[in-house]
């Protein structure tokens, strides 16, 4: 079955591949669609790995005109970490270039990164969990973007640690989260990269597509966040039956920018 993504990542920022590498997997796996999504950060007033977008829209363009005839469109695109945090920065980015593609992530809470331990450690980890969805309402409600990014990513380190929270005890907060996602029309991101076999953590995110399908959610991505071509196609048929039993089928974007 034909995919396209909206997430994903090269060189210009922490993805082991080129652009033109990840192109010609895209090409082989019959996609007709990609955008590059690379990081943008702030913290400690550093910008990240996007340091440098003149080079990276000239490559763009380039595989832009190569892969085009191969029945690829590619997409320039950003992923900005707590943009509402950093909101002159953000939005001189965003003024500066022309993106596609923009992406709106929770990376960071307390200042700790949320794929780093140090958020839990020392606190309640159930107020880490209300915390990061309450604070990612107040992201989405307050800097604009298309795609919020991997919506349940701060369970990574709970589901090592072994803490994740049940429904109820993110209930209020993720509802809430919810709510500024259909009040702002963003789009509800799964994200493939670390779905697989994790058995809680996929019960919570299912957890969540119901409330999102209660509210009245209809805008749903299915992104690999893929950092090597290998990534690309993983968990796809997780997320599908994710997005089934769901309800939510219809509500998959799968082609964000452009009619089939
Ligand atoms: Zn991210
Ligand atoms: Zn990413």
């Amino acid at each position: 079955m034909s995919f396209n993504d909206y997430h994903t990542h090269t060189t210009f920022s922490d993805g082991r591949d080129s652009m033109s590498t990840m192109c010609r997997e895209a090409v082989s796996l019959g996609m007709e669609e990609i955008a590059f999504t690379e990081h943008a950060e702030w913290v400690n007033g550093r910008t990240g790995f996007f340091s440098h977008p003149p080079d990276y829209f000239h490559v763009l363009e380039r595989n832009q005109d190569h892969f085009a005839p191969h029945g690829l469109r590619v997409l320039s695109g950003v992923e900005i970490g707590n943009p509402h945090e950093h909101e002159k920065d953000a939005s001189l980015l965003l003024s500066s270039y022309q993106f596609d593609v923009v992406i709106g992530s929770m990376h960071w809470l307390y200042g700790e990164n949320i794929h780093n331990i140090n958020c839990f450690v020392n606190r309640d980890p159930i107020k880490v969990y209300q915390d990061y969805f309450r604070e990612s309402a107040v992201m989405v409600r307050n800097f604009n973007f298309q795609i919020l990014a991997h919506t349940d990513r701060i369970f990574l380190r709970g589901a090592q640690l072994g803490i994740l929270p049940t429904a109820p005890q993110i209930e209020t907060e993720v509802r809430d989260m919810l709510d500024a996602l259909i009040e702002t029309d963003t789009a509800f991101e799964i994200n493939c990269r670390l779905l697989s076999a994790r058995q809680h953590w996929n019960t919570l995110l299912l957890r969540m597509l119901m409330w999102y399908k209660e509210a009245g959610g209809n805008k749903i991505v299915i992104n690999s966040d893929a950092h090597q071509t290998k990534h690309l196609p993983m968990n796809r048929d997780v997320a599908a039956d994710l997005v089934h039993r769901a309800g939510l089928k219809d509500a998959v974007q799968t082609h964000l920018l452009s009619s089939p």
